[in-house]
Formats: structure tokens, C-alpha cells, sequence
């Protein structure tokens, strides 16, 4: 291996832990150059719409990589310094110190930033959520609140609302599309959402849209399209997030919702690759996808950190995507992606709080939606896997234990 080569990492979240784990861990010894624009060292940002909103995890928990083993990567660390432009006919960075910093290998892990309204003022009492100080202050103003706005129905929204209803808080959550987490989900999983808030006591407002806020010291007031208004003591606006792809776009790469990239990571500039939700990637199936997941952004780390290196890794071979949420004592795990297309098979054991949605083209499981129901979502990501799949019929009886099904191959 060649270590001379010097690798330099912008962003230090899920994306950026996994790159500087795997390119030590696949043995380059060379110099690594970490910039990480937040004050922290990489922490894991799942918790900041769950436990930390309820108090639950102390910062020091949060830490994506302990403090030896951090130290033992023996990385030129850069906390608190933010990369403001790509140099790429010297191959340096420029941080917002002036520094200039020579690469070889560039990587981009430097995710994205809260989707705000336009035109709304910032304000202490509307809160978005995508750093620990944003978890912090919305914690408090929960802490404080009576009444509290979600502006977005969408999995942040839904978890900010889940975790502001377990404290006892009265919560409206305002969503513009007709139904919750539409852009992810198909109708039955949104469904489920609906009655699963609705029976905490959540009130949704699907279909609405907000024309107004304002806020003020004693609170904020949304005027919805229509003339309603709607008052509570803080809003929290979790609409999507924006990648950071203006680094990239202003070096000349192409962007389009995210940096284009191949399915190792790869931006159309060789020294350059681009991973996590910063990356708009072509997937093994050549579709191109901007992915916002946890484990997303771990799989491109490593397989952009192994291509840099020219070791062998097939990204196809890491199988569908996973995400999950958590809302209340529910757990959700979504795997691979639901069409229209699919056919819809419905296992329920409803003494233990589980459904298990199977999506099916075919004869052939395509994806999984498992409401408390892990072990599950276990087995068939296996029979994908091995594309051996069961008699799709029997899949509907809770009673049939999965793991006992004859498999068939699909092709057959
Ligand atoms: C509240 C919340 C809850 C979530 N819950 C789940 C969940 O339950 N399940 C799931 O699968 N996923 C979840 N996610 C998504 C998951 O956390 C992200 O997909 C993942 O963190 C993406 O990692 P990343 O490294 O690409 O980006 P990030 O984690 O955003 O890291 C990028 C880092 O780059 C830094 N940076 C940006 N620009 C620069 C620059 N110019 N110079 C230097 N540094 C820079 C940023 O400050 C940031 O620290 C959640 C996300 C949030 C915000």
C-alpha cells in the first residue's frame, strides 16, 4: 500500500467515522487530514430526536468513536474547522482560516443542513433539529412548553412529536402532503403512523399549508392557508434536509440534490469522492439516489474509502438499504424500497404491538416495513439475499414461524 498518499476528510459524522475507520482498518498508515466543521468529535445524531429529547443520554454517550480508539486512528484531527473551498487543479482545500491543505484523495462526508421555511425569521422558539445544540435548545423549549408545533410530517417531525408527547406536552404536528412521511413511505406505513400518533393523543394536520409564522417572546402563531391560526410556545420545522453540496458545485462537479457520484462513491473528478447524504449515488440497480440513512452513509464510507485504496468491494453485495425510527415504544424497520408496483402482504401479531409489511414483485420479497417486529425483518432480508423466498401466501399467518418455510428460488 502505498503511504505517501496523504487522504483528507471533510465532515465528521456517520460518513466521515467510517471512512477514516476503513482506510486504517484496510491498513493505508499515510497521513489522514480530518476537518470537521462542529466543535465535537463525530457523535451519532439518531439519539438527538429520541433519547436526548427526553433526556435520556448524556452527551458523553454520543460519541461515535470512543476516546482511545480515536486516538489510536492517529488522525490529523481539525475540530471546529470548516472547509471552504476546493482547490482541484493543486489538489488542496482551503479552510475558513485561510490554511491550504494538500490532498490526494479528497472525500466529502459533510452531509447536510435543516430545510428552513423561506423567509422565516429566526427566532429562539422555532427550532430545527440537526446538531446536538439543536437538540438542546429544542429540548428546553419543549421542557417549558404546553403546547407543541411540528411543522412536518416526516420521520424528524415524527419523532420530535413522539418524544414532546412522552413528556406530556399537547402536540400538533402541521403536514402539507395528505398523508405522513410520504416521501419514503407507501400509504399502508403511513397509515400505520397516522393511528399510531393519533392514539397517543398527537393532533395531525395532514394536507394543510402554512402560509405564516410568527413568534414572538410568548410564543408562536402559524397562519394556515385559509385564515386558521394556530398558536403554541414553540415550533419545531422539520421539512428535509439541504446537502451540502455548494462545496463541491463551486470546484465545477456536478451536483443535482446532492454530488453525482458513482456507486463507489466517485465524483466525475478521480481524486475526489463524495459519501454519506452529501452524495447523490448511482446505485447497483441504476437508479440514482440521495440516501439520508445511518446505515447509507456507513456502506459508501467504506466502499469509497476501499476504492480509494483499489481494494475489491462490490456495493451491490451490501444488499437493499435499511432505516429505522423509533416513536414511542415502537420501533420501525424499513428495508429496501416499496413501489406501487409491489403487492402488499399483511402479517399482524397484535398481542406484541407487530405488523410486518411484505412488498412483493413476484414471486420475490422486494422490500420489508417491521413495526416491532425485528427478527423478522431479519429473516427476510436473508431470503433476499439468497433471492430464495417462501410461498408468499403463507406469509400472512403469524402463525407460521418464517423461519421454518421451505425457500424456493425465485428464478424457478
Ligand atoms: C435528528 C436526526 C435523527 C435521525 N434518526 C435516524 C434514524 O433513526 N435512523 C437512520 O437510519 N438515520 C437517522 N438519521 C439520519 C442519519 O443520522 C444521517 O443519515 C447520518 O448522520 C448522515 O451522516 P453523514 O456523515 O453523511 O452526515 P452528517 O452526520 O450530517 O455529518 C456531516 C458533518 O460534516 C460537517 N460539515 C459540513 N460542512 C462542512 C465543511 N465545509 N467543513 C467541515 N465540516 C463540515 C457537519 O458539521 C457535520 O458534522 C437521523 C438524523 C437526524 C438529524
Amino acid at each position: 500500500m502505498d503511504d505517501t498518499r496523504s487522504f483528507v476528510i471533510v465532515g465528521a459524522g456517520q460518513a466521515g467515522r467510517w471512512l477514516a475507520l476503513t482506510l486504517r482498518a484496510e491498513g493505508f498508515a499515510g497521513r489522514i487530514v480530518w476537518f470537521g466543521e462542529e466543535a465535537h468529535a463525530p457523535y451519532d445524531r439518531p439519539p438527538l430526536s429520541k433519547a436526548v429529547l427526553k433526556g435520556e443520554v448524556p452527551a458523553a454517550q454520543l460519541a461515535l468513536i470512543a476516546p482511545e480508539a480515536f486516538a489510536a486512528l492517529q488522525v490529523d484531527w481539525r475540530p471546529g474547522q470548516r472547509v471552504t473551498a476546493i482547490d482541484r487543479t493543486a489538489r488542496e482545500v482551503i479552510s475558513a482560516t485561510g490554511e491550504r491543505v494538500r490532498y490526494d484523495t479528497l472525500f466529502l462526508a459533510n452531509g447536510g443542513h435543516a430545510r428552513m421555511l423561506p423567509g422565516l425569521p429566526p427566532h429562539p422558539r422555532v427550532l430545527s433539529l440537526r446538531t446536538y445544540e439543536d437538540a438542546q435548545a429544542i429540548k428546553q423549549q419543549i421542557g417549558a412548553a404546553q403546547q407543541v408545533l411540528v411543522l412536518g410530517g416526516g420521520w424528524i417531525g415524527l419523532e420530535v412529536a413522539a418524544s414532546a408527547r412522552q413528556q406530556g406536552k399537547a402536540v400538533t404536528v402541521l403536514e402539507a402532503a395528505p398523508r405522513l412521511c410520504i416521501r419514503t413511505v407507501p400509504a399502508c406505513i403511513s397509515e400505520h403512523l397516522q393511528a399510531l400518533h393519533a392514539a397517543q393523543g398527537v393532533t395531525l394536520r395532514l394536507g394543510c399549508a402554512v402560509e405564516a409564522v410568527d413568534a414572538s417572546d410568548r410564543g408562536v402563531t402559524v397562519l394556515l392557508a385559509g385564515g386558521e391560526r394556530l398558536s403554541g410556545d414553540c415550533l419545531v420545522v422539520g421539512i428535509g434536509l439541504v446537502a451540502n453540496d455548494a462545496l463541491a458545485r463551486e470546484a465545477g462537479l456536478a451536483t443535482a440534490n446532492g454530488v453525482l457520484t458513482d456507486a463507489s462513491g466517485r465524483t466525475e473528478d478521480p481524486a475526489i469522492y463524495a459519501v454519506g447524504d452529501v452524495a447523490n449515488a448511482l446505485r447497483p440497480d441504476g437508479q440514482r439516489l440521495r440516501i439520508e440513512s445511518w446505515e447509507n452513509a456507513q456502506r459508501q464510507a467504506v466502499a469509497a474509502a476501499k476504492a480509494a485504496l483499489g481494494l475489491a468491494h462490490d456495493p451491490a453485495a451490501d444488499g437493499p438499504p435499511w432505516f429505522w425510527s423509533d416513536q414511542y415504544e415502537h420501533n420501525l424497520q424499513l428495508l429496501g424500497q416499496p413501489l406501487p408496483t409491489h403487492g402488499v402482504i399483511e402479517r399482524q401479531v397484535p398481542a406484541r404491538g407487530q405488523r410486518v409489511f411484505f412488498f412483493c414483485d413476484g414471486p420475490r420479497v422486494a422490500a420489508v416495513a417491521a413495526v416491532n417486529a425485528g427478527r423478522e425483518l431479519k429473516i427476510a432480508r436473508k431470503w433476499m439475499q439468497q433471492d430464495r423466498f417462501p410461498d408468499l401466501e403463507a406469509l400472512a399467518d403469524a402463525g407460521t414461524d418464517l423461519n421454518k418455510l421451505p425457500l424456493m428460488p425465485a428464478a424457478a
